[in-house]
C-alpha cells in the first residue's frame, strides 16, 4: 500500500483571477476550435461541448438541436441508427458502442446503413481493463479512417495507452458524475480538475485529445474544465430535463409537498442505475450493485435556453480571464485555490 500525497483537486476547490483584458465586448470571443486528430482522418470545427450518451440526453433530437450550434452529441447506446433514415448532420455525432462483440456487429450495420458516420465511442465505465484496450485496436483496425473516442479514465499513464491502441479522443472521468454513485459504492475515484490537467497533458504530448466527462454542475464548471486543459466536455445533467431528451416514459407531474402547485419533473437515471439495468439488462447481475441514482429533476423545457446559459457564461469568462478565443483559455488561467466550496449552497441535482 502507498499513499500519493499531492493535493487533487476538484471544480469547487479553484475560482480563476481575473485578468486585465484587450476584449470589448462578449460577442467578440470566438467558441470555435478546430481539430485534428492523431488517426481519424477528418478534422473537426465546432464549439466542443458533447451531449452525453446517457438515456434523456443523447437522443436524435438532442443531436439535432445542438448541431444548430455547432455542438456534439454523443447518441445513447440504445438509439439503433439501423431503423434510422435520416441521421443528424455527422459532424456533430457519435454513435456509442461497448466492448462486447455484439458491438462490433451494431458498428457494421450503423455503418452498412450510415457509411459517412465520422465518430465512434467506445464506452465502459471502467477504461483500465486490458480486454478494453483490445477492443480499441480491434476497432482501429477495422475503421482506420474513422475518430475513436474512448473512455473512462482519469491517469497520464492510461490516457497514453488508449491513444497508442487507437483512440483519438480520450474520455476522463471516473466518479465526478451528478446521478454517479461509483466513489460511495467503491471507493474509487479521482478528483475532476486534477484528472483533466493530467491527462490533457498526457494526452496532448501525443497529438490527442480529452474530454472531461461528469461533474459540471453549472456554466461556470464548464469553463474551468476547459482552462484546466479539457478540448472537449461532456455534459449530462446539465442536459437532462430538456424536451429534446424527454420521452414519455420520462417525463410526469408531481405535487409540490409545500405549495400544493403541480409541477412538470423528469425522471434521470444514471446508466449503471438499477433503472438502467432494469431497463436493459432483465435487472442487475447477482455480481454487480448498481452504481447510479435515478433522481427527478425539474423539467426545463427547451434546451435552447440552456445552451445559450452555457455559452454566455464561457464568453463571460474568456472576457474576465483575457481570452479572444476558446483555444486560449488555458494560457489565459490562474487557478486559485479556495478553501470553502463557495456555491455549496446548492445541491448537486438542483440544475
Ligand atoms: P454529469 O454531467 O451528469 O455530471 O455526468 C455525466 C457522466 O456521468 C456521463 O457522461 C457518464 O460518464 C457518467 N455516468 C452516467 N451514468 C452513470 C452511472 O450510472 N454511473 C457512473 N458511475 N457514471 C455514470
Amino acid at each position: 500500500m502507498r499513499i500519493e500525497d499531492g493535493i487533487k483537486l476538484d471544480f469547487d476547490d479553484v475560482l480563476l483571477r481575473p485578468k486585465r483584458s484587450t476584449l470589448g465586448s462578449r460577442a467578440e470571443v470566438l467558441l470555435e476550435r478546430t481539430f485534428t486528430f492523431r488517426h481519424g482522418k477528418a478534422p473537426w470545427t465546432g464549439v466542443p461541448i458533447i451531449a452525453s450518451n446517457m438515456d434523456g440526453v443523447g437522443t436524435l433530437e438532442m443531436a439535432e438541436k445542438l448541431s444548430e450550434f455547432s455542438m456534439f452529441t454523443t447518441l445513447a447506446k440504445s438509439v439503433d441508427l439501423t431503423t434510422v433514415e435520416t441521421i443528424p448532420d455527422v459532424n456533430h455525432f457519435s454513435i456509442s458502442i461497448g466492448i462486447k462483440d455484439a458491438d462490433v456487429e451494431t458498428l457494421h450495420k450503423a455503418f452498412k446503413k450510415h457509411p459517412n458516420m465520422k465518430f465512434i465511442t467506445i464506452d465502459v465505465a471502467n477504461g483500465y481493463s486490458e480486454r478494453f484496450g483490445d477492443f480499441i485496436e480491434k476497432v482501429r483496425g477495422l475503421y482506420p479512417e474513422k475518430i475513436i473516442i474512448a473512455g473512462n479514465v482519469v491517469t497520464a499513464d492510461m490516457t497514453q495507452e488508449l491513444v497508442l491502441r487507437g483512440a483519438d479522443i480520450v474520455k476522463v472521468g471516473i466518479g465526478p458524475g451528478s446521478v454517479c454513485t461509483t466513489r460511495i459504492k467503491t471507493g474509487v475515484g479521482y478528483p475532476q480538475l486534477s484528472a483533466i490537467i493530467e491527462c490533457a497533458d498526457a494526452a496532448h504530448g501525443l497529438g490527442a485529445q480529452i474530454i472531461a466527462d461528469g461533474g459540471c454542475k453549472s456554466p461556470g464548471d464548464v469553463a474551468k474544465a476547459f482552462a484546466a486543459g479539457a478540448d472537449f466536455v461532456m455534459l449530462g445533467g446539465m442536459f437532462a430535463g430538456h424536451d429534446e431528451g424527454i420521452e414519455g416514459r420520462l417525463i410526469s407531474e408531481k405535487q409540490d409537498f409545500f405549495t400544493g402547485e403541480t409541477k412538470k419533473v423528469v425522471t434521470f437515471y444514471g446508466m449503471s442505475s438499477d433503472t438502467a439495468m432494469d431497463i436493459y439488462n432483465d435487472g442487475m447481475a447477482w455480481y454487480r450493485s448498481s452504481e447510479g441514482r435515478t433522481v427527478q429533476i425539474p423539467y426545463r423545457g427547451n434546451v435552447e435556453h440552456t445552451v445559450r446559459d452555457i455559452l454566455g457564461g464561457l464568453r463571460s469568462t474568456c472576457t474576465y480571464i483575457g481570452a479572444t478565443k476558446l483555444k486560449d483559455v488555458p494560457k489565459c488561467t490562474s487557478f486559485i485555490r479556495v478553501n470553502k466550496q463557495y456555491n455549496d449552497v446548492f445541491e448537486k441535482h438542483d440544475l
